[in-house]
């Protein structure tokens, strides 16, 4: 990046193609970086071209546009271990065939032909898969080629080198073995530029010159009007196919990257047996994890480690899904929020490998569309369903990666999954649960979701609303561009947005904390009265639609100027302050998934009682509000101390009850029910005069390690919670609640609500 830096501010580099000498110097260099670009795969500039692409995705696209403009119709086949964007070629193709490793085998040694096609043939496949860093030989190029011209018909070999070159030498020196095409991404060997090239065999070019379309730079000669006719620039075939302007300072850094990459690295052969070390040692570790059962921790798709499995060529990929102790899968969601605690950075998912992915993990195509259906989708927060994975967790190491790396990734493995010491929600000795005495310690409301919380002062009486408490989440803040609404985990800085409610003055004022304050007023603020237009202070709003928890929810934005500013000048993203109109839908989903999680922590006995009392009390039709999962959020101060004496002693940094970002924190009120996690056993409490079911514990991610005050982030307390309270590999704290509604005369007349020192009382709880 130095020396890029130093070429950018020495050099100047015009457009190219005309005569000045920046200009020059732009054609010049791209040239040079051509050459050396195809000299780096040991490829012969005289017997193939490099154009310059946008990535991989696009060489190859540009491969199946040249196909589908070919008089005849051609014929397409792909290895099952093929990228999705290698897939996607298929849609150009008359007919296509996705091929299995029995097939491909008959189909190289000769034996026989699977599939005998006519005509003219495409055949793409990775040089190493990108889900488990298999390799192919490039062998297959040839040897698929030649027997097509025995047959009498014409088959093109289109090479995914992507995920090789990382760590490989992609070696282009022999002519005969060569593929007709071969695509890559710069990024993915030097890390910048972003930058693909296509190259090609110039004795395969010809099909390039029926591409019908020409844009600026790939033309001669264009006639319009009357009789419209062009010519396509002659010389080299990179010359009729790089359309518009080159991305000419990207080439150029990719012409430092090269000459810089050997000065650090060596050669890339050197990079393949450092990465070739490191992987089999991680191989070995995970594949030894056991758990205190001996059971195997890490499912491992990479086969070709295996000292066993003979002649697998295997890059330095590692892919692997984790078991608990009685063989179920982990979620690599929760994966990776335990990762992310100890600043490990994985890819999760199906790794755009769909047909790779489905093979290892045995999914049926049926089932993967009943999960669509089920509303799964790619990049989604969900990867369980009836006990199957549909993700996995890859691991890749390259130039840089350090023997230190691998050992903290085991010991990261090693230390929150394997079922030794991590044993998992104490339902121990808890007593009598109804016979422990609580009272309100302290209640907050979250006026913007994800921001700040207002303390309500200790001699207010405050209202409880069947949504919740009053100004609860009544506001959000949310991307002027996706509609998504902000939190925390992506923005920390939120926690120093700070709302306070004045009642008397009937507004919501907004102030800003922390160091970057200069440039927004102090404070804004906005009625609190939902009706601006008939209130002392209209504002302008315009509806947005957004998404909570899966949920589309209209929601009016504040369209001032001086409203946006403030938001997105402090936060450094472009957002929108809005407020949820009363009456939305959406309550069903936030109660299901309250309930899912009061089953999963073991209450599965009471779920119908808790379904019935739902009803009973006619909150299915409550309206949405924005605490993403319940109406009211409380926690026991018992708990948090519990959980601060364990962080303690393993040295652990204490953390402040405020992380949980509760509503009401409640206090034993003797040393007797001092009971930690006592909350998970209740079922319904009166708190005051007022009655609340409990509809599950919360479930946590990596939000709670951000401090509230300074909004940093920590490890913990999920890193102790991760070992502590971990159900179905969840972490949980706190309780979801609701308030319900006393219908006795005397009660529908006075307005519920709740007040710092109130007394609990527990009236059900499971034994
Ligand atoms: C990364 C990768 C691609 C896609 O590369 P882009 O840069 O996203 O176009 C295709 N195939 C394989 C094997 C890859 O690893």
């Amino acid at each position: 990046m130095e020396k890029f830096k130093e070429d950018m501010i020495t050099n100047l580099y015009g457009n190219p193609h005309s005569a000045s000498a920046s200009s020059q110097l732009s054609s010049s260099r791209i040239e040079d970086t051509r050459v050396m670009a195809l000299q780096f795969f040991n490829a012969d500039p005289d017997f193939f071209d490099l154009v310059f692409v946008a990535n991989a995705t696009a060489g190859i696209k540009l491969v199946a546009e040249v196909f589908r403009e070919q008089q005849a119709c051609f014929n397409y086949g792909y290895h099952y271990e093929s990228h999705t964007s290698l897939i996607g070629v298929r849609e150009s193709a008359q007919s296509s065939h996705c091929w299995n490793d029995a097939e491909i085998e008959s189909l190289v040694s000769g034996s026989e032909i699977a599939h005998k096609v006519h005509g003219l043939s495409l055949f793409g496949y990775p040089a190493q898969s990108n889900m488990n860093g298999r390799r192919f030989p490039l062998s297959w190029s040839h040897k698929i080629r030649d027997l097509a011209k025995k047959n009498g018909t014409r088959t093109y070999i289109l090479l995914d080198a992507s995920s090789l070159v990382s760590t490989a030498q992609l070696d282009l020196g022999n002519k005969i073995v060569a593929p007709d095409f071969t695509v890559l991404s710069f990024y993915k060997i030097f890390g910048f530029p972003d930058l693909g090239a296509l190259i090609l065999r110039r004795d395969s070019s010809h099909l390039f010159r029926r591409r019908k379309y020409f844009g600026g730079g790939t033309v001669d000669i264009v006639l319009c009007n009357s009789q419209p006719w062009h010519a396509l620039k002659s010389g080299h075939p990179h010359e009729s196919l790089e359309d518009g302007t080159l991305p000419t300072h990207s080439i150029s850094a990719l012409n430092t990257a090269i000459c810089d990459y050997k000065r650090l690295y060596g050669s890339m052969d050197q990079v393949s047996r450092h990465t070739s070390f490191l992987s089999l040692r991680l191989f070995s570790k995970l594949s030894s994890l056991r758990h205190g059962n001996s059971r195997p921790v890490c499912k491992i798709y990479s086969k070709g480690f295996d000292k066993e499995i003979d002649g697998l060529m295997q890059g330095p990929i590692v892919a692997f899904n984790i078991l608990d102790k009685n063989g179920s899968w982990i979620s690599n969601v929760e994966f990776e929020k335990f990762a992310g605690t100890r600043k490990i950075h994985v890819r999760t998912g199906s790794l755009c490998s769909p047909a790779s992915v489905a093979s290892y993990l045995n999914l049926e195509p049926q089932e993967l569309r009943e999960i669509f259906l089920a509303g799964y989708r790619c990049g989604d927060q969900r990867d369980l369903h009836a006990g199957k994975i549909y993700s996995v967790i890859r691991v890749s190491l390259g130039a840089m990666s350090s023997l230190e790396d691998v050992d903290k990734f085991v010991s990261f493995v090693e230390e929150f999954f394997v079922d030794q010491k991590v044993n998992i929600i104490n339902k121990k000795s808890i007593k009598n649960p109804t016979l422990v005495k609580f009272s309100v310690e302290s209640l907050k409301i979250y006026p913007i979701k994800s921001c700040g919380g207002f303390p309500i002062p200790p001699n207010i009486n405050w209202e409880v609303k069947p949504e919740g408490l009053a100004w609860d989440r009544e506001w959000l803040l949310i991307h002027q561009g996706t509609g998504q609404p902000l939190s925390q985990k992506l923005y920390p800085k939120m926690a120093l947005i700070r709302p306070r409610i004045d009642i008397q003055k009937r507004i919501l004022v907004i102030e800003c904390h922390g160091v970057s304050t200069c440039n927004i007023p102090e404070f804004i603020s906005v009625p609190l009265s939902p009706n601006h237009l008939s209130c002392n202070h209209p504002i302008e709003t315009m509806t947005r639609i957004s998404k909570v928890c899966g949920d589309a929810i209209i929601a009016n934005a504040y369209t001032k100027p001086e409203i946006i500013n403030f938001f997105s000048v402090f936060l450094e993203v472009p957002c929108l302050l809005a407020r949820f109109p009363a009456g939305g839908s959406g309550i069903s989903s936030r109660i299901s998934t309250a309930q899912q999680h009061k089953h999963q922590i073991g209450f599965a006995s009471d779920q119908d009682l808790l379904c019935q009392n739902l009803s009973d009390v006619n909150i299915i039709k409550r309206p949405i509000l924005l605490s993403n999962e319940s109406p009211i959020l409380m926690i026991n101060r018992a708990s948090v101390d519990h959980l601060n004496e364990q962080i303690s002693s393993a040295c652990g940094k204490q953390i402040s009850a405020s992380v949980f970002r509760a509503n009401i924190v409640l206090r034993p009120e003797d040393i007797q029910s001092h009971q930690p996690y006592c909350e998970d056993k209740w079922v319904r409490l009166k708190i005051g005069s007022q009655t609340y079911q409990m509809l599950g514990s919360c479930r946590r991610c990596y939000m709670i390690c951000i401090d509230q005050d300074t909004a940093e982030r920590n490890e913990e307390p999920l890193v102790t919670l991760a070992k502590t309270r971990r159900f179905d590999s969840k972490v949980y704290f706190g309780c979801h609640m609701c308030h319900i509604k006393n219908d006795t005369e005397s009660d529908r007349n006075t307005t519920p609500t709740i007040q710092v020192g109130d007394i609990v009382q527990i009236l059900d709880a499971d034994s």
